[in-house]
């Protein structure tokens, strides 16, 4: 490298790790040039020169020496002279950042043509309008870029000309194209306030200014915020011969991936526009043709393509985006980078990658992001029905998925109809934490003001429900329960479909399917659960919960809650009459009939996991509710169980408590009504005593026990369980394996864990009750001042969705170490929604914890995050 230069890089000085310097597009510039790749030469100058312009507002001596060494050296590469000589050298002058920003100043092709090289040119190419065709976009160019005149204005000055003369530029005569020349000049003058630069130095010179410059307008700054890119880097500007895909009919431009960018199908992926520069392919002027058809048309270029991808590929590890040119057949690389893809196509690269020994498994592994699997998860619409509708509105696509539901444009409006059942679509101007409850029971939001880190974006995401912002198609009107857009009128109660894959809204019902875990997703998990430490489990109880736990790979159920079912309109009467029981005789034949119906659950549950561990939770909610508080709902309850209404309406008075969380549940609820746990671990045991011979498996029902807080009570609940079920054992003269453990939910819990471990074959937190009893936040009111805490910063995070590691999470710690140290058989695991969040589980992992539990749906990002931890 020239030692004397620090402010600029000749191409092969450069490499693809010096992005910091050179920018991305400088660096894979250097980095093709040293792989041989036909790169048309150049220089870059660094970000460093930006950054020293960026403070002395002008280009210092040293940079200015420096550029002028550097493209004397272009010349002899190219043996080309700039700005004079027979052979004239042109490049262009392009803008690259660390990272990718689009909002910064465009390239600039063609620059070193003034009146005077452009007639050699002509001369020496024989080719008139291919000469004058490229000076008319310089000035255009140059005048668009840097002086931000219309691209407009140029074009009408070359249509007038064509109008005056009766025939197109293709058949213009020099004459033509002087008159062309000089009114895209006068165009140029009048507006940016001075002649176009014929000293080609002075246009080097004014470009590089300007793609400094561009690094602080406005749009560059918003599009820095929204990324996170720092505002200090400041850009490189590549320097770079020209070639020309305008030269002749065997010339030609294009952009292709290594690898389908929306499916991750291998092959080139890709357009190829002939006789044309630059960004016509984008301008969408002409159609360009796909890349396949190169094969055909010019094998030779094709099969180089081919090679060249390949060898990108291997050298980057990744897919590559490229940009290329042809100039009279031959080919010229002028641009790669790891291509953008959809999180399909990222899942299917990955694996395919990794199979063609690309890449390692911890490589694959860390491409995949979480997010990509939650995305992949989502519902979206089936094509054939989309086909069917015409949007009648568009937005940002804020949060994905596909979803249903009628208009309604209140939050409590929202929350009323989603409690009749009903699918709810909120449409607002936009929202609020107010909005939240609305937000929480609706299948999709939809605003018409706001950004994608808009308050509905976020919150939307964060709930992972289908969300469209910003969609100014429609005119919200809140207070009047109308929104108007372009074809007519949508009123309260309306259908119609929210696609926040894309931002589209649509008329009436289109059918979705289900996202899946693809065959490529299901493999790349499997290598995950060998790179992971934590296990994970899933919640659920139903039949349809277990089955897509499982599916979804779960090693089994690490939480499945009794009281669901016990919320079906027979079971719910039964457990009335036996809260309201009188003597034991309601007590026994109440627990019977309930004792039958949990069993047929449990029966359903192991036949579905067999062998697979499952933890099963006695009933945990406050007893009272249980019980009807409306009158009418009350009076309907005596009259069914026979009892008189003003005494059931006492009871129920009786039972109901200021703070039903802090009440009477739990394990509370065995020490004062010990039948309940006692009838729940008779059927869990008679249940796997059935399905393990009906199905020579062996079955280990783990019982587990909420709420524990002190050690007499998990002393007494476990006596309770064994007895229970040497009960069973004695009866039926069979016996098998169980286990019982205990919910580690209260903070006094995890202070005595060493004394529970005692008595507990494995512990489950509860973060859910641990974190609102660490607060003293409660669960259900917490949402009226949470959102002003975040606000304000005073906490980073809802403690309820991203573990609190500190106080939580210290707690859990301190559990977990005692509990293993005084039983060291004692499994740990995690079950709560936070299970299944990035965050927490990088944290869980850290502690003695066995494995995390978490719903069904979370369950395949769970596998990976808990892979990706471990790496
Ligand atoms: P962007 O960052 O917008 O893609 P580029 O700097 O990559 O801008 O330039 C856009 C296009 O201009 C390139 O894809 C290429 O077609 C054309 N181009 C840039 N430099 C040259 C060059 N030296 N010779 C030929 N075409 C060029
Ligand atoms: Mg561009
Ligand atoms: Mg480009």
């Amino acid at each position: 490298r020239n030692s004397m230069f620090n402010l600029t890089y000749a191409f092969a000085e450069g490499n693809k790790d010096l992005r910091d310097i050179l920018g991305g597009k400088g660096a894979n510039l250097s980095e093709m040039t040293n792989l041989g790749l036909p790169v048309p030469q150049g220089f870059v100058v660094s970000t460093v020169a930006c950054r020293a312009y960026l403070k002395a507002h002008e280009l210092t001596d040293d940079l200015v020496t420096e550029i002028r060494s550097r493209v004397s050296d272009l010349e002899t590469v190219t043996g080309k002279t700039f700005g004079h000589g027979a052979d004239p050298l042109l490049v262009s002058v392009r803008s690259g950042a660390k990272f990718s920003m689009p909002g910064m100043m465009d390239t600039i092709l063609n620059l070193g043509l003034n009146d005077v090289t452009v007639q050699r040119v002509a001369q020496r190419t024989e080719n008139l309008a291919f000469a004058y065709g490229s000076y008319r976009r310089l000035i255009q160019m140059f005048g668009n870029v840097v002086f931000e005149i219309d691209i407009k204005d140029f074009n009408e000055a070359s249509h007038k000309v064509e109008n005056v003369r009766g025939y197109g530029s293709a058949n213009f005569t020099r004459q033509d194209w002087l008159l062309v020349i000089e009114q895209y000049k006068q165009v140029f003058q009048a507006q940016a306030g001075q002649e176009f630069p014929q000293d080609v130095y002075d246009q080097l010179f004014i470009a590089v200014e300007a793609v400094f410059k561009s690094w602080d307008n406005d749009r560059a700054k918003v599009y820095r915020q929204l990324h996170n890119i720092p505002d200090d880097l400041g850009t490189a500007v590549n320097i770079q011969q020209m070639v020309f895909g305008n030269y002749s009919k065997d010339s030609g431009t294009g952009v292709m991936f290594t690898r389908n960018p929306a499916t991750g199908a291998p092959g080139l992926f890709g357009e190829y526009l002939s006789q044309a520069q630059g960004e016509d392919i984008v301008s969408g002027a002409r159609t360009p043709d796909p890349i396949a058809n190169l094969e055909a048309s010019k094998p030779q270029v094709y099969q180089q393509l081919k090679t060249i991808a390949e060898k990108l590929e291997k050298h980057y590890q990744d897919m590559q985006d490229v940009e290329f040119t042809v100039e009279d057949n031959h080919l010229y690389m002028l641009q790669t980078r790891n291509g953008k893809r959809t999180p399909n196509a990222a899942v299917n690269i990955a694996y395919d990658l990794y199979e063609e020994k690309l890449i390692s498994a911890q490589e694959m592994i860390s491409r995949i992001e979480p997010g990509m699997i939650e995305q992949l998860l989502h519902p979206s619409f089936l094509a054939s029905d989309l086909a069917k509708h015409d949007s009648i509105a568009s937005g940002l696509p804020a949060s994905p998925g596909a979803a249903t539901g009628e208009v309604i444009f209140t939050a409590q409006g929202a929350k009323v109809a989603a409690e009749k059942g009903h699918h709810v679509v909120l449409l607002r101007n936009e929202t609020s934490p107010e909005d939240i409850v609305g937000m929480t029971v609706s299948e999709a939001v939809v605003t018409s003001r706001g950004g994608m880190t808009s308050h509905a974006a976020v919150v939307a995401r964060g709930m992972g429900t289908c969300c469209v912002v910003g969609c100014q198609d429609l005119q919200v009107d809140e207070a009047g329960a109308v929104a108007h857009y372009a074809g007519g009128v949508l009123k309260e109660g309306d259908i119609i479909s929210v696609d926040g894959t894309n931002g589209k809204i649509y008329l009436g019902t289109i059918k979705t399917t289900a996202g899946s875990v693809s065959d490529k997703l299901n493999k790349i998990l499997a290598v995950c659960d060998k790179y992971a430490r934590l296990q994970v489990f899933g919640n659920g109880e139903t039949v349809k919960d277990i089955r897509e736990a499982i599916v979804k790979g779960a090693r089994g159920i690490g939480l499945a809650r009794t009281e669901h079912m016990f919320f079906q309109p027979d079971r719910l009467k039964a457990m009335r009459q036996l809260i309201l029981a009188e003597n034991d005789a309601d007590i026994t034949s109440t627990l019977a009939y309930i004792k039958g119906e949990q069993k047929g659950d449990f029966v359903a549950m192991f036949e579905t996991l067999l062998d697979k561990p499952c933890t099963i939770r006695l009933l945990d909610p406050p007893l009272h509710e249980f019980l009807p508080t409306k009158e009418a709902d009350l009076q309907q309850l005596a009259q069914s169980i026979h009892k008189d209404y003003n005494w059931v309406a006492a009871k129920a008075a009786a039972l109901r408590e200021v703070n039903p969380m802090l009440g009477l549940r739990g394990v509370r609820l065995a020490v004062t009504l010990p039948q309940i746990y006692q009838m729940q671990v008779e059927a869990i045991i008679e249940a796997a005593i059935l399905v393990s011979e009906a199905h020579q498996v062996n079955i280990i029902p783990e019982i587990m026990i909420p709420l524990i807080g002190v050690t007499p009570e998990l002393e007494m609940a476990k006596k309770l369980c064994v007895d229970a079920a040497e009960g069973i054992f004695e009866k039926t003269g069979k016996r098998l394996d169980y286990k019982v453990g205990t919910m580690i939910e209260m903070p006094r819990a995890c202070l005595i864990a060493d004394e529970l471990a005692q008595d507990a074959d494995f512990f489950s937190f509860g973060t859910n009750d641990l974190t609102q009893l660490t607060f003293g936040y409660s669960r259900d009111d917490a949402h009226k001042f949470l959102p002003t805490y975040l606000e304000d910063h005073l906490l980073p995070n809802d403690p309820f969705q991203v573990l609190d590691t500190k106080g939580v999470g210290a707690l859990m710690n301190m559990a977990a170490t005692k509990g293993k140290a005084a039983n060291p058989k004692l499994k740990v695991g995690v079950c709560g929604e936070v299970g299944g969040n990035a965050e927490s589980i990088e944290f869980i992992n850290t502690l003695p914890v066995d494995y995390v539990s978490c719903s069904p749906f979370r369950v395949p990002q769970a596998r990976l995050i808990c892979a990706q931890t471990q790496l």
